[in-house]
């Protein structure tokens, strides 16, 4: 079932990227296995997937040592300054960066663990105040002072589209993410690049390719229903 639902959503990423005039391989998958257990994680790595997502510092903790280790892990929900050094050695990408204080955090785990580390900034331009990330309007100034930690670098942007069912709503919050890396990408700051934008959910990814994704972070599509009861 997970191999099929891979399959499947692998295909309408690749149609999509097509039919909006991108490379076919312009957006990638990250399999969301947050919640869930390791044998449906090997499940999906034996089905080729390698790029997977928690949200929980303590998951990937939890997992990291147990699968192989050409897994790539994306740490994509809110991360805390404290918790840092628990994954610095463990993940290939931080999508949920959201304050300069965070990121100088990183510079020090990065220091001490001898490591670099990619990132991308959250911004929250749905602006429902529920979530965690930046507005519009700090961004820049962010990048700025963040493009000066020698061991963190920034490669993109990401956020979480809108809770609605109106399309042309999270279509344009999308729109104005792209617009936002392109116009950071035009001042052409040292030791940030503009190459990665993470957007796109289980119930959004098609529209957020259509508007530029590079990584599509899907949960439900692959692995079902969530579970949180336990
Ligand atoms: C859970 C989660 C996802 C995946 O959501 P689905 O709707 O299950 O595809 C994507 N991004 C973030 C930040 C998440 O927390």
């Amino acid at each position: 079932m997970i191999k099929d639902n891979i399959k499947n959503i692998n295909d309408i990423i690749k149609h999509t990227c097509e039919n909006s005039g991108r490379d076919e391989n312009a957006a990638k998958l990250i399999a969301v296995s947050k919640t869930k257990p390791i044998e449906l994680i090997q499940e999906a790595y034996d089905c080729g997937m390698r790029d997977f997502g928690e949200n929980k510092v303590q998951e990937i903790v939890d997992k990291y040592p147990v699968l192989p280790k050409d897994i790539r892990w994306h740490l994509i929900g809110h991360l805390q300054r404290n918790k840092v050094k628990y994954i610095i050695d463990k993940v290939y990408m931080i999508h949920s960066v959201d304050s300069v204080r965070l990121a100088e955090q990183i510079q020090k785990e990065a220091e001490k663990a001898d490591v670099h580390m990619d990132i991308l900034i959250q911004v929250n331009i749905s602006n429902e105040d529920t979530k965690f990330g930046l507005n519009e309007n700090e961004v820049c100034s962010i990048i700025e002072e963040v493009s000066k930690f020698d061991r963190v670098h920034i490669k993109g942007l990401m956020t979480i589209g809108p809770m609605t069912d109106n399309e042309e709503d999270i279509r344009l919050v999308f729109k104005k993410l792209k617009q936002l890396s392109v116009d950071i990408q035009a001042k052409n700051i040292d030791n940030v690049s503009m190459g990665v934008l993470s957007m796109g959910m289980s119930g959004d990814y098609t529209i957020a390719i259509e508007e530029g994704s590079t990584y599509v972070r899907v949960g439900t599509s692959i692995f079902g229903e969530r579970n949180y009861s336990k």
